[in-house]
């Protein structure tokens, strides 16, 4: 006779955590298509699953011809940090690469964006830095990286070029192809993507007009630490949040 199978608290909470990174990654992925950071809805982002290596991506629906402004949770896809797909019903994009090998050598890294965004990816065809310009801008000091590749990186190699040319910084351009966006957080790093496209907008308008000039050191520093920090990324997530056309408080206080 068989008793009961004990409920093994430690693997439902993380059964529970990963359903949570799952939903909050395909509402990231309707947001950056709502947004306009992924014309053609093409683009991808990643989640590391807490205290594994396992990570979280979206599956190639892009094959499909489907909209990513309809990204479920079984859009996303689970591969180890190798890039083995594990589990999910869809065929992991095959530029995981690019998030696995930045991933693997940066443990403050847990979330990535890669997009075409029009501003920022021009910037890397024109192979001009983006500078930290703007009040959005800082986090970007000294300036973004660019990628000296126009291939899609979409092996293991490729990874390891993106995750030398990105550094310790949190932004890079790929040449002629698109941009790289890293978060201690989904909604940091989709945050991050849309300071990218923020920033380098600025900066090409301002250059249109005159020698364009960096924030000064002390305010990177002061939006790089502390409560400036937490305020430049809690304080604008609820405006990206409603961009979810899912969002069924978008809707509240209408009627
Ligand atoms: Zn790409």
């Amino acid at each position: 006779m068989h008793s009961p199978v004990p409920v093994d608290r430690a693997l439902r909470t993380q059964e529970t955590e990963v359903i949570d990174l799952r939903r909050r990654l395909a509402k990231v992925h309707r947001i950056l298509t709502a947004g306009g950071i992924w014309p053609l809805t093409k683009g991808h982002a990643s989640a590391r699953i807490p205290g594994t290596d396992r990570v979280l991506i979206l599956g190639h629906i892009h094959s499909q011809g489907r909209s990513l402004i309809d990204t479920d949770v079984d859009d996303i896809v689970t591969v180890d940090i190798e890039g083995k797909w594990l589990e999910g019903r869809i065929e992991p994009v095959d530029e995981r690469f690019l998030h696995l090998e930045i991933m693997k050598a940066r443990p403050d890294v847990t979330s990535i964006v890669h997009a075409h965004s029009t501003y920022a990816t021009a910037f890397g065809i024109a192979g001009v830095n983006i500078l930290p310009v703007g009040n959005r801008g800082g986090i970007f000091a000294p300036q973004v990286p660019i990628l000296d590749f126009d291939r899609q990186i979409d092996t293991p190699e490729r990874g390891r070029m993106a995750r030398d040319a990105i550094g310790d910084g949190c932004a890079l351009v790929l040449k002629n192809h698109g941009t790289v966006a890293c978060g201690d957080s989904i909604e940091n790093a989709c945050i991050t993507a849309f300071a990218l496209e923020e920033t380098a907008q600025l900066h090409w308008i301002a250059a249109q007009l005159g020698p364009v000039q960096k924030i000064s050191s002390g305010e990177v520093r002061s939006v790089l630490t502390g409560a400036r920090k937490e305020e430049f990324f809690s304080h604008v997530w609820g405006h990206y949040s409603r961009m979810d056309p899912w969002d069924r408080s978008s809707s509240n206080g209408s009627s």
